[in-house]
């Protein structure tokens, strides 16, 4: 076995959700997004409508997963927020405004990492765990950073495809890895002047198929990244429905939230 899971599952599955609704674009085309109603309305989708079917989806299969808010997101949308902490899945940290750590200075990320906490806790009362970074950008020093705020894991990386650890002065931090394949972004996302044409359902349920069936026969886990404002469409539901049919087809496969995940990990540290 490469990596040992609880009782003899074989594998580790997590649909997870950025819920960034208008963040990412307030924080990288504020001018625009003063102006464009198109472009806020666009993401609006998210929580008007992406969120609810999403829970309806986890619902029929009685799944939980983990959703990433940013602190802006908990404070304009808190209402869709408490309804997804309120059909017990989990809350991660992502950021305030969306705002990519490259970006950032030390001091900068510091409170950007203070205020989205403080936001999560005063509109939807959550102490998040888990962390994933807005746009997938990473410094040298956020590990250290999440080691001091106290969280259990980050899931920003794609340094490996089964938990593993990152050292930091503070001690090692557990990251649980993501990767552009299983993005729904790069597949889905409209951006004019982009090489990548909008792609269908049915292509991006092969590759995620395929990618899942080969992490199963090497013990891995399949970590997926959907944003409820593009995989919230009923044909992308639809797709991940069946997606969920087929994993659940197979033995021995563990649906579970990343907090679960990392707990096992962080249980695991003398073995892994
Ligand atoms: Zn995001």
């Amino acid at each position: 076995m490469r990596y040992q899971w609880p009782e003899g599952y074989r594998c580790a599955v997590a649909v997870t959700f950025d819920f960034d609704a208008e963040s990412a674009f307030l924080f990288r085309e504020p001018q625009k997004a003063a102006t464009s109603l198109a472009g806020l309305e666009e993401r609006r989708f998210g929580p008007r409508v992406g969120v609810p079917r999403i829970l309806k989806l986890m619902d029929r299969y009685d799944l939980k997963t983990t959703f990433y808010v940013p602190g802006w997101v908990a404070a304009n949308h808190t209402e869709a927020v408490k309804s997804i902490r309120d059909a017990g899945h989990e809350i991660g940290a992502h950021g305030n405004v969306h705002e990519a750590l490259d970006h950032l200075d030390p001091a900068a990320e510091k409170d950007v990492l203070a205020e989205s906490l403080r936001l999560l806790e005063t509109t939807v009362g959550v102490r998040p765990v888990g962390y994933r970074s807005p746009s997938w950008e990473l410094n040298m020093g956020t590990p250290t950073l999440l080691k001091e705020h106290g969280f259990l894991y980050d899931s920003s990386l794609m340094g490996n495809d089964i938990p593993y650890w990152v050292d930091t002065p503070k001690g090692p931090l557990a990251e649980l890895p993501i990767q552009w394949l299983m993005d729904d972004a790069p597949f889905y996302r409209h951006v004019y002047g982009a090489t990548n044409a909008i792609a269908e359902p049915d292509r991006v349920l092969r590759m995620w198929s395929q990618e899942f069936k080969a992490m199963y026969e090497e013990n891995g886990c399949f970590i997926v990244t959907c944003h409820p404002w593009i995989s919230g469409r009923a044909s992308r539901i639809a797709m991940l429905e069946t997606l969920i049919q087929y994993m659940r087809s197979l033995p021995g496969v563990w649906f579970t939230t990343l907090e679960e995940m990392a707990r096992w990990h962080v249980s695991q540290q003398g073995q892994v």
